[in-house]
């Protein structure tokens, strides 16, 4: 299969036998979900992966999501208030409580001040609507409820298109990556960015910690999406948040920004995650809906290379099952895609290896190759000839061991590290593996990508493409 399942572990999930099963039903990368604790409450499950990597030769990715700066009501002085459309409400301090109308605590001083009349709020994952009516005087803000419902104390509450003053990272964050580069995590997802620095700040202490794992943004902000093409030249991989960007955004923008958002992904050559809701029944069903089945296929024709599954493997009770209905959308998806098949030249303003990699996809297509295989210490070759999209697997060889977990995100390709580095030719060292591979029959031909620099030069980047036989 050639587009790649990331599913959230949870309690359903979160046992040896179960892991096995799913990575063995299609599972190339897991989800390590902060939001509900620190690292503490994985280190046995990072330990059962590795192991089960060794165990069935099959490089896993194991993903940290960092639940970032998620803003909250503070603790009501009652148990619920009950709220009836066009209500008025305060909004403010803790300490400042009154009685005079009934009060949400909220202690984000920087976010009260930037409200303004007309912004609008949205409380319990979009359940409660309001609407900014004024900013008094007093530092208190009146909302009007635009629906009936109930708050409760420290519900989530979201700003939809508002910029907030509030970084990516919060300390906890911080923490919880440091402690997740010495547990040996292979990527970092980050939520609620909203600019390239949020970005910038994440690589720099993945750095410091002498690590190199891709980081992963969570789109989940309007204002991210619409700085996406700076984003985009820091992250290495996009995630397609549709939980909170449904809230975010209007709701029926989502399909089309969906859409949009991955076309740009595509053409900037970088991975992207489709998340949320994919087959939220199966959490009790064993059988998804039509629409479900309908957007996991939409979601691969819409040139996703990963599609996520949160609640579905984290605390439903079919994760199996789910993977394994995935799995068959995925690669009837895939059919249907490669049948459409055009291989396209990239735009006119790219560089040397974007046409290196189209060429080595389009001399696989009039060779008729079995494959293409890709030697790169970065796996930035293996990015640009999995963003062309061809029909034949494309195997990423690296000798870099944080790579190949890297390479786990793109489409169509299979990572191989490449243990022996004795043989310094890395034309020769494909041209063993390929020897090798039982996959391989001999005559079969098969194109080959590498980089191979002068002993005096310092440049990298892939610079051969070559036809070989077996
Ligand atoms: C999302 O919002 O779709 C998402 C994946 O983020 P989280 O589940 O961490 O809120």
């Amino acid at each position: 299969m050639r587009t790649k399942i990331v599913a959230t572990i949870g309690p359903a999930s979160n046992n040896k036998a179960m892991l096995k099963k799913l990575i063995t039903a299609g599972v190339r990368i897991f989800r390590l979900n902060f939001s509900h604790g620190d690292a503490s409450l994985f280190v046995d499950i990072i330990r059962f992966i590795r192991e089960l990597e060794a165990e069935l030769q099959i490089p896993v990715t194991i993903m940290q999501d960092l639940s970032g700066p998620k803003i909250r009501l503070g603790n009501l002085s009652v148990a619920s208030i009950e709220i009836a459309k066009n209500d008025m409400l305060l909004l403010g301090p803790s300490d400042a409580a009154t009685s005079e109308l009934p009060y949400l605590p909220f202690d984000h001083p920087e976010i009260l001040e930037s409200l303004v009349r007309g912004d609008r709020m949205v409380l319990a994952d979009g359940g409660l609507q309001f609407t900014v009516n004024e900013r008094r005087n007093d530092g208190l803000v009146l909302l009007q409820a635009s629906n009936n419902g109930i708050v409760t104390s420290r519900k989530g509450l979201a700003l939809p298109g508002k910029a907030t003053k509030i970084a990516a990272l919060t300390a906890k964050d911080k923490k919880d990556l440091a402690d997740g580069l010495i547990l040996g995590v292979d990527a970092v997802a980050i939520s609620y960015v909203q600019t390239p620095d949020d970005v910038r700040e994440a690589k720099n202490i993945i750095m410091a910690a002498g690590k190199n794992i891709p980081v992963v943004v969570k789109l989940e902000r309007q204002g991210a999406v619409d700085r996406l093409d700076e984003i985009l030249r820091e992250t290495d991989v996009v995630m397609v948040a549709r939980g909170d960007l449904g809230i975010e955004c209007p709701m029926p923008e989502l399909p089309t920004l969906q859409k949009r958002i991955i076309r740009v992904c595509n053409a900037a050559c970088k991975p992207v995650i489709v998340a949320t809701q994919m087959l939220l029944s199966m959490v009790n069903n064993p059988m998804p809906t039509r629409a479900e089945t309908t957007d996991v296929a939409n979601a691969v024709l819409d040139g996703a290379d990963c599609v996520m599954l949160s609640e579905e493997t984290a605390m439903g009770n079919y994760p199996v099952e789910t993977v394994h209905f995935m799995r068959q959308i995925a690669l009837k998806a895939e059919e249907l895609l490669l049948e459409q098949h055009h291989l396209q030249e990239p735009p006119e303003d790219k560089g040397i290896e974007e046409y290196l990699a189209y060429s080595a996809c389009l001399l696989a297509k009039k060779t008729n190759a079995k494959a293409i295989v890709s030697h790169s210490m970065s796996g930035a070759s293996a990015r640009l000839v999995s963003a062309r999209r061809p029909p034949q697997i494309i195997y990423g060889l690296t000798p870099e061991a944080e790579v190949v977990k890297h390479l786990n995100f793109s489409w169509g390709v299979q990572p191989v590290f490449v243990s022996d580095i004795k043989e310094s030719s890395h034309v020769v060292r494909v041209e063993h593996f390929i020897d090798q591979e039982p996959q391989f029959k001999t005559d079969d031909t098969v194109i080959i990508t590498a980089g191979q620099p002068k002993p005096s030069d310092q440049r990298r980047g892939t610079n051969l493409v070559k036809i070989y036989r077996k």
